[in-house]
C-alpha cells in the first residue's frame, strides 16, 4: 500500500461515501477516521500532514465498508451525542435524533415554570420516560434537571440494558429507575410529566425508509397501519397516571399533529401545546390533565 497521509485518506474516504449518495459525507469520513485512530474527532486536523498508520487504515477501510453497506456512524462508533451527552447505542435501540432534543426542552420549560426558589430544578416532580430506547430523554433530563424523580421504561429488555448502561454512566450517583413495560402495563403509582417519542411511522411506509433507518430496530419506528397506534394508547393511559394537572408531552410526525391534537382533545386533555424542532416543523405536542384523582 502506498503511504497516505490522514488528510487525503479523510478526503478519498469522504469522495466514497459522498459517491455513494450519503447524506453527510465529511463528518461522516471525520469521525469514522477518527474512531481508527483513537482521536477526538477536534484533534484530527492536527493530525492531518501525518502518515496514516497501517492499522489504523485498515480500522478506518473496515468502518467505511460498514458505513456503505448501510449501517449509520453511530451503530459504528457506538455512540450517538445527544444534549451535549455521548450516549452509548447499539442496534437494539433508535439513534438519538436531534428533533428529540425538542421533547427534552418542552419538558424543561415546564420544570422551570414549575421550579421554586431554592433546590435543584425539577425537585419534587416524577417523571415517565415511556419508549425510552437508548434513554436519552430520560437521561437528559435528569442530567439538565437534577431534582426530578425519573421512571423509564420500554418494551425491549434490549433496549432497557442499553438506557442502563447510559443513566450509570452518565449521572454517576443519580438514579433512574428502569422498568421493562408495554406502555403502561407495568407502571405504577403517577407522575407529574409523562415524556414519549413512541414507534409513530405508518407501517406501510417502513419499506420506503433508508437503509441506515431500516437498520434500527422495527419497534421502535413502526406506528400501526396509520401510525397512531402507539400515540393513541398513550393519550388512553396517560390520565391514570398523572396526578391532576400534570402533563403529557409526546413527539410525532409534523404530519400528525393536528390529528394528535384532535386525539388529545377527545381524551380530555387542556392546554394543548405543540413545539418546533430545530427544522421549524411542529415535533412535539402535549397537554395536561385536571380534576382526575389517580
Ligand atoms: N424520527 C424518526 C424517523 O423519522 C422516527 C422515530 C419514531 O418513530 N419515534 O426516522
Amino acid at each position: 500500500m502506498t503511504p497516505v497521509t490522514v488528510q487525503e485518506a479523510l478526503g478519498r474516504g469522504a469522495a466514497r461515501l459522498a459517491a455513494a449518495g450519503i447524506d453527510s459525507p465529511l463528518l461522516d469520513a471525520s469521525l469514522l477516521l477518527a474512531e481508527a485512530l483513537g482521536l477526538d474527532r477536534s484533534r484530527l486536523i492536527l493530525a492531518y500532514p501525518d502518515p496514516l498508520p497501517g492499522a489504523a487504515r485498515l480500522r478506518f477501510e473496515g468502518f467505511l465498508e460498514r458505513r456503505l453497506a448501510g449501517d449509520c456512524t453511530a451503530y459504528i462508533l457506538g455512540r450517538k451525542e445527544f444534549r451535549a451527552l455521548e450516549f452509548t447505542v447499539s442496534p437494539a435501540v433508535l439513534v438519538p435524533r436531534p428533533d428529540t432534543e425538542t421533547l427534552v426542552e418542552a419538558a424543561l420549560h415546564w420544570c422551570k415554570k414549575l421550579a421554586g426558589k431554592n433546590g435543584p430544578l425539577g425537585r419534587d416532580l416524577r417523571l415517565l420516560d415511556l419508549c425510552t430506547g437508548s434513554g436519552a430523554v430520560a437521561v437528559a433530563l435528569k442530567h439538565e434537571a437534577p431534582g426530578l424523580e425519573v421512571c423509564a421504561s420500554d418494551i425491549s429488555p434490549e433496549a432497557l440494558a442499553i438506557a442502563g448502561i447510559n443513566a450509570e454512566r452518565l449521572l454517576k450517583d443519580s438514579k433512574v429507575r428502569l422498568v421493562q413495560s408495554d406502555l403502561f402495563s407495568r407502571i405504577t403509582g403517577s407522575f407529574h410529566l409523562i415524556t414519549a417519542n413512541p414507534p409513530y411511522i405508518c407501517s406501510g411506509d417502513l419499506e420506503g425508509l433508508s437503509p441506515e433507518v431500516k437498520r434500527e430496530p422495527r419497534l421502535a419506528l413502526d406506528g400501526g397501519p396509520g401510525g397512531l397506534d402507539l400515540i393513541r394508547a398513550l393519550i388512553a393511559g396517560a390520565p391514570e397516571h398523572l396526578y391532576p394537572g400534570g402533563l403529557l408531552l409526546l413527539e410525532a410526525d409534523p404530519r400528525q399533529m393536528k390529528q394528535v391534537r384532535l386525539e388529545l382533545e377527545t381524551g380530555g386533555f387542556k392546554g394543548i401545546q405543540s413545539y418546533r424542532d430545530l427544522s421549524g416543523a411542529e415535533r412535539v405536542i402535549g397537554g395536561f390533565v385536571y380534576g382526575k384523582q389517580p
